[in-house]
């Protein structure tokens, strides 16, 4: 994502779970029932959370593009700032799904078969699906266990479907797109523990 902001306050560990759990009741009193969630997300669990179709591009993929590259983001922004950026014509950057801290809720924010501006890249972005994760590159706290296996299971689930090797070539960060100006997920993702996790 673009842009680093530092959080105006330290939030504790457990602010933070229960800051979580209560985006997550407000969320299914405002989109709906689970069931029609579960109807348009591409990934079972997720919840769907819609970018404005201002900061995306349709498109057909796979059969407009192959999908063979998974991008992981982390956001420098809170989980509903994020969201709501997302939701903001004005910002043009959009994400498949975003991965909460806390509890590793997913939400789905763009279709699989649509093109994500998250990669800063147009030939990257129209092979990749974007998985972009709250916290803070420098704060590595908000890589918490449970987003990393949440997220993890995403990525296997993409990878099994349009069969993508699950490895480092195929698995990139944001930083290691070609042409890259960002840096996340920074140094302090764990990268081994992650490929295990996704190939588990
Ligand atoms: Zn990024």
């Amino acid at each position: 994502m673009r842009g680093v902001i530092v959080p105006s306050m330290s939030i504790t560990r457990r602010n933070l779970m229960l800051a979580g759990a209560g985006a997550l009741a407000a969320g299914t009193t405002a989109l709906g029932t689970p069931a029609s969630a579960a109807a348009v997300v591409d990934y079972p669990g997720a919840e769907w959370i819609p970018a404005t179709s201002s900061n995306f591009t349709v498109s057909t993929r796979p059969s407009s593009y192959p999908i063979n590259v998974v991008v992981i983001h982390v956001t420098q922004e809170y989980y509903r700032d994020a969201i709501a950026i997302f939701q903001d014509p004005a910002r043009k950057v959009s994400s498949h799904y975003l991965v909460r801290s806390g509890d590793g809720h997913i939400a789905q924010l763009v279709r699989e078969k649509d093109i994500g501006w998250h990669a800063g890249n147009w030939n990257y972005n129209t092979r990749s699906i974007g998985i972009e994760h709250e916290g803070w590159v420098d704060q590595p706290q908000w890589f918490t266990a449970q987003m990393y296996a949440a997220s993890a299971a995403l990525t296997r689930a993409i990878c099994d479907k349009y069969r993508i090797p699950k490895d480092r070539s195929h698995i990139i960060g944001h930083n290691e797109v070609p042409g890259a100006t960002h840096t996340d997920p920074g140094p302090l993702w764990d990268w081994t523990r992650y490929l295990r996790l996704v190939n588990n």
